[in-house]
């Protein structure tokens, strides 16, 4: 887990972790946190937004997007905020116990898709998005300690353009 400056970003030690998109596995590289959220709903930013960043074989990346709002505290949040790297430790720290993935997920894993782009440089195209409908909640106090660090980590939404979001129903 790293302060790389932007965020707080933790990269999968092994290959173990996937998810299944059209048929097309995609391995699980890191996740990291914005505050306020990039996705909106009826045009409300969430406080904060989780993004699992995943890869093909190809090299094709898949970023699954969950928002996070106040409320319960968050079991995992509370393993990795207890272990938050100094901004100043480039290697990060290395967490000795696995993290339960599927803790930090809503149990409901319906996700609307659609084609983006990844939202920090270099913003390639081709970003299979998936945003979770179910959000999941960090307590205030988790919030807070990412946010004194990060402010503001987001890009704004952008034009939906021609792009088509689709429920998986
Ligand atoms: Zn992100």
């Amino acid at each position: 887990m790293v302060d790389n400056g932007h965020t707080i970003q933790v990269n999968a030690a092994d290959k173990d972790s996937y998810i299944m998109l059209d048929g097309e596995k995609y391995t699980l590289l890191q996740f990291h946190f914005h505050h306020p959220s990039e996705h909106q709903t009826d045009g409300k930013n969430a406080e904060m937004e989780l993004h699992l960043v995943h890869e093909n074989a190809k090299g094709e990346k898949a970023v699954v997007g969950v928002l996070i709002h106040p409320g319960a505290s968050n079991p995992v949040i509370e393993q990795l905020w207890s272990h938050l790297p100094d901004p100043a430790n480039t290697d990060g720290e290395t967490l000795d116990t696995p993290i339960d993935l599927l803790a930090l997920l809503p149990q409901n894993l319906h996700a609307v898709h659609y084609d983006g782009s990844l939202t920090t440089p270099p913003c390639s195209e081709h970003v299979n998005w998936s945003v979770l409908e179910e959000p999941i909640t960090l307590s205030q106090a988790q919030i807070d300690l990412f946010a004194q660090r990060f402010p503001d980590n987001h890009r704004p939404v952008q034009d939906l353009g021609k792009r088509a979001l689709n429920g998986d129903g």
